[in-house]
């Protein structure tokens, strides 16, 4: 009988096998929030209507669980359509959460030499997938104020010839919409495919899905999580026929289970109930928004989203952060993410009790 391998000899084989970049990396840390107010995820933090709930329930109840889902999700991509007012000529790409969406594209891109660039800060997910994918992300900085650096950009763009440029609209974290004149100059100067990702854009008027077809290598991805369905993963990336042809060949053939494809159907069919949670949100963030820039030493920055990002004082994050959390509020420090976000803190707009609460645990611990 063999003897059991020791933990060395197996760290050796993991060490030789495992590629360097995907040992580098730290895995996505998601903080255990129970018992805590969850404002650090830009969740919804409305549930639906009993009555609602009911008729949902019954739509599951026939749901057969037996079987493979539909691979091509027609009947959902004809509401999202309607939802969304998306082109008709426009093909849809659905995933398991847009993040799966990410992953595909860079997939289906990455190649020895091959870039990806984005401006930082900006969602951690893009320079993370390419990572692990084997393609090389550039990050240019934003300027002080968040804003496109528009000429570096584009000097970033000619040099580095990336595969793939991601703008998110707005972006998250900072909560800010670039400026799409700028944005128009980035895709037309792009060799490569751009995705404006607007995982936001319940929360904002601003849209590139009515730009669709004016540039062959425009991508829109959206998701439903920041609208309210988080736990249903459904993602979806709009463009030409030609990109998500190839897109969809290396997408795993039933991404999207059968209980996602029902409840985001009838969750549609009730786009009402969403609409207005999600302008109640709105709402409430500048609300927030004037309450925080109120409070000395905290400096909010003006959002199109559904959080707020807000600069504390000076050396502070960490401290804050914890005893924000010890008053029984989860929110997200972004100091040391990005020296652009030094000292700065995340919050999600929540209900009305939340942002109360989280308000009254930042002035207690500014005080502490
Ligand atoms: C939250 C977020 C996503 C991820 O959305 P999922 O559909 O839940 O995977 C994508 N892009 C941005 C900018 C986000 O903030």
């Amino acid at each position: 009988m063999n003897a059991r391998p020791t933990q060395d000899a197996m760290q050796a084989l993991v060490t030789g096998w495992v590629r360097p970049e995907v040992r580098a990396l730290t895995a996505y840390h998601v903080p255990d929030a129970s018992g805590l107010v969850k404002l650090d995820a830009m969740e919804n933090p409305y549930s639906w209507p009993q009555e609602l709930v009911r008729e949902w329930l019954d739509v599951l109840a026939s749901v057969p669980l037996n079987r493979y889902p539909d691979p091509h999700a027609a009947p959902l991509k004809d509401r999202l359509r309607e939802a969304f007012a998306l082109p008709a000529d426009a093909d849809i790409l659905l995933g398991n959460g847009s993040d799966e969406l990410i992953q595909l594209l860079l997939m289906a891109v990455a190649g020895p030499g091959r870039k990806v660039l984005a401006p930082e800060p900006t969602f951690s997910m893009y320079r993370m997938i390419s990572t692990f994918v084997g393609l090389e992300f550039v990050g240019v900085p934003l300027r002080r104020d968040y804003s496109l650096d528009l000429a570096a950009t584009l000097a970033a763009i000619r040099e580095q010839q990336p595969a793939v440029v991601f703008l998110a609209y707005p972006n998250n974290p900072t909560g800010n919409l670039f400026s799409a004149a700028d944005m128009a100059e980035i895709i037309a100067a792009s060799p490569g495919v751009v995705v404006v990702d607007e995982a936001y854009s319940a929360f904002c008027d601003a849209s590139f899905i009515g730009e669709l077809g004016r540039w062959p290598n425009l991508l829109v991805l959206r998701t439903l999580s920041k609208l309210g369905l988080a736990g249903l993963r459904l993602g979806f990336l709009v463009g030409p026929h030609a990109w998500l042809h190839e897109l969809d060949k290396i997408r795993l053939p039933y991404n999207i289970n059968v209980l996602t494809q029902a409840s985001a159907e009838f969750a549609l069919r009730r786009f009402d109930v969403l609409a207005e949670q999600t302008a109640r949100i709105s709402a409430d963030r500048e609300d927030m928004h004037a309450q925080l820039a109120a409070m000395p030493g905290i400096t909010p920055y003006a959002s199109q989203a559904n959080f707020i990002l807000f600069k504390g004082p000076a050396g502070r994050a960490a401290q804050l952060f914890n005893a924000i959390k010890a008053r029984g509020v989860l929110i997200k420090s972004m100091h040391g993410a990005h020296p652009a976000l030094a000292d700065c803190l995340r919050v999600t707009v929540g209900t009305a009790d939340e942002n109360a609460a989280f308000l009254s645990a930042l002035r207690a611990s500014l005080d502490a």
